[in-house]
């Protein structure tokens, strides 16, 4: 399999880096071809503004989705953008590597996003979730926490992880785009204790054997949605 791993993390010897460099040793032993966007290495532009484009279409007012639909169509993105968009229709698994900060991914990531997923290129108006531009794909959270695993369960001080923290990510930028995302590996409080920090490796590395026998989460096609957005009342 073709997989991209977009990794964001400030420090190489950090858990995150570890769990990256496990996953791209691991994964090119057992054949696959493997890219790496290393964010923070790349010094990865998280702003989005008008440079983002080689030629804009409104000068007097910058509507950044209508730009990036322009964009998309006369493939005018800047360099940075383009070079990883080809990455994601490169590959057919992606893997985003990064711990937890505040309550979400760190703003380097979240800039990712914002530029690279853009209007026209992964989603419009008929084309999104089931449909979205980059369909056919699969993708996976690998996450670390500060907070324990019980912090973040139903009655827990965070709440749900996978309803809170992941479900935005999970739901509302991956399968937006047209992933599949699965379930994700998360290495709780990796800072604390050197024998969980070696289990989780493990597990990792178990993982990354069989990624694609790991279950997709089970999110409702547009057509189990009405007019008003609206899930399907056979749906619920
Ligand atoms: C701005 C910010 C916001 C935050 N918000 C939140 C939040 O909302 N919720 C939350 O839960 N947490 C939050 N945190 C905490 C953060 O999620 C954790 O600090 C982070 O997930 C820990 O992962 P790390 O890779 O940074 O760990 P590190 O501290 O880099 O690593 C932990 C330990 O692993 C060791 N290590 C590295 N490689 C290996 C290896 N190969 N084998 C064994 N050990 C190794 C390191 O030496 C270190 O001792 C926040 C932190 C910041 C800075």
């Amino acid at each position: 399999m073709n997989i991209l791993i977009v990794y964001a993390h400030p420090e190489p010897k950090s858990f995150n880096g570890a769990l990256k460099d496990l996953a791209v040793s691991e994964l090119i032993s057992l054949g696959h071809q493997v890219k790496v966007s290393d964010l923070y290495a790349m010094n990865f532009k998280a702003v989005a503004d008008e440079e983002d484009f080689q030629s804009i279409q409104n000068e007097d007012f910058l509507k950044y989705a209508v730009e990036q639909k322009h964009a998309s169509k006369t493939s005018s993105f800047s360099s940075d953008i383009q070079a990883e968009q080809e990455k994601l229709l490169w590959a057919e698994f992606v893997i985003f590597q990064f711990p937890i900060w505040w309550y979400s991914v760190p703003a380097i990531l979240k800039g990712w996003f914002d530029r690279v997923f853009a209007s026209g290129f992964i989603y419009s108006r008929d084309s999104r979730y089931d449909t979205g531009g980059l369909k056919g794909r699969k993708a996976m959270l690998s996450a670390t926490t500060g907070s324990p695993k019980m912090a973040y369960t139903l009655y827990g001080m965070d709440g749900d992880i996978h309803e809170k923290i992941l479900y935005p990510i999970n739901h509302g930028m991956l399968y937006f785009a047209g992933l599949e995302p699965v379930e994700p590996f998360i290495a709780w409080t990796p800072s604390h204790k050197e024998e969980d920090r070696k289990r989780y490796l493990e597990e990792y590395r178990s993982i990354l054997h069989n990624l694609s026998e790991i279950p997709s989460i089970p999110y409702h096609p547009t057509s189990h949605y009405d007019e008003n957005h609206q899930l399907k009342k056979e749906y619920r």
